[in-house]
């Protein structure tokens, strides 16, 4: 960066935005292997803050990659630089007041560490979806492990490069075992219990 680029603050900021909306900007996010359910339990956990009035906005990994990240691959440095784009754009929607929501592999843990220390210690919220590699294959939803157990896709998270595990995530969900139901109960919980969300919320319907 030049050093002639000079930080220009502004007479709206992060808590005038967020005060408009009634909220705790955060980024909430998930972790995890392909197939662990980060979007589908993002996705439902969206559809309920929505539904109960917040201002969220979701970034996935796949979407991210038809277009601001469609430069980069798999390799362990394209990974880093996914990562690194993905937390300051998660950094700037917590910035204009959203609560932000993430679904990314993001495999490595000094990755992670770059985007939580871009963000206040209390707007960062990460979440381990911790479903079993076995459970994952099974599910398999795009067919990307079959592809990756035949050769045809390399580094692939899990089979030929690695995921490390989080030692303090926030939350830990039990991907493999509990209902996505009650993995967005256990995170509304946990948002309600850190003042996040407003007095007054209610668990969804675990059929929901
Ligand atoms: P990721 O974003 O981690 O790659 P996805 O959410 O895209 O994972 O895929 C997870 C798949 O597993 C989806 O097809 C989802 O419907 C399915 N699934 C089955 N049971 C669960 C569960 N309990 N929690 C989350 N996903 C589940």
């Amino acid at each position: 960066m030049s050093s002639n680029v000079v930080w220009h603050s502004h007479p709206v900021d992060q808590q005038t935005r967020a005060a408009q909306k009634s909220q705790e900007p955060l980024v909430i996010w998930f972790t995890g292997l392909s197939a662990s359910g980060k979007s589908t339990i993002a996705g439902a956990l969206e559809q309920i803050l929505t539904r109960q009035g917040y201002h969220t906005y979701l970034l996935d990994g796949d979407n991210v990659r038809h277009g601001l990240c469609k430069d980069l691959g798999f390799s362990d440095d394209d990974r880093k630089e996914n990562i690194r784009r993905v937390g300051e754009v998660a950094k700037l929607a917590a910035d204009a007041g959203l609560i932000v929501l993430t679904a990314f592999i993001s495999p490595f843990r000094s990755d992670r560490r770059i985007v939580r220390d871009m963000l206040p210690q209390s707007q960062f919220v990460e979440v381990f979806v911790d479903t079993s590699l076995k459970v994952c294959q099974q599910r398999d939803p795009k067919g990307l492990y079959e592809k990756a157990g035949r050769g045809e896709i390399k580094q692939f998270t899990g089979i030929d490069s690695p995921y490390e595990t989080p030692e303090a995530a926030e939350v830990r969900l039990e991907g493999g075992t509990q209902s996505v139901a009650e993995s967005v109960n256990q995170l509304l919980e946990y948002l309600h219990n850190s003042n996040v969300l407003k007095a007054g919320y209610e668990p969804i319907s675990i059929n929901a």
